[in-house]
């Protein structure tokens, strides 16, 4: 076996992105962004938990309500959502 093999703290330092996704309206890629119909929510909570931009604010009890500043339109949540209370629109 050889022993060239180094562990990681042996590795030079690459580059380290001090930024925050915050800081950018990644929704302005968006073709399409869901719109809750409120009566139609159960408030389950699972858009919130498959949203994988944690675009969803919601305080585990009210119909939760999505930043669209940071959704990108990928639908997950139109497709998770057990009573179809959320439709996507064109933006
Ligand atoms: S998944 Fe649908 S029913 Fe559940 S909280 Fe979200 S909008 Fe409401
Ligand atoms: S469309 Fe995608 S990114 Fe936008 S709120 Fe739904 S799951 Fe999140």
């Amino acid at each position: 076996m050889s022993s060239s093999l180094v562990g990681w703290k042996d590795l030079p330092l690459g580059a380290v992105a001090f930024i925050s996704a915050k800081e950018y309206p990644t929704g302005e890629w968006a073709v399409f962004q869901p719109k809750i119909d409120e009566s139609k929510c159960i408030k389950c909570g699972l858009c919130w938990m498959y949203c994988p931009d944690s675009v969803y604010r919601w305080d585990g009890e009210s119909v939760p309500v999505p930043d669209l500043d940071h959704c990108k339109g990928c639908g997950i949540c139109e497709v998770e959502c057990p009573t179809k209370a959320i439709q996507m629109v064109r933006v």
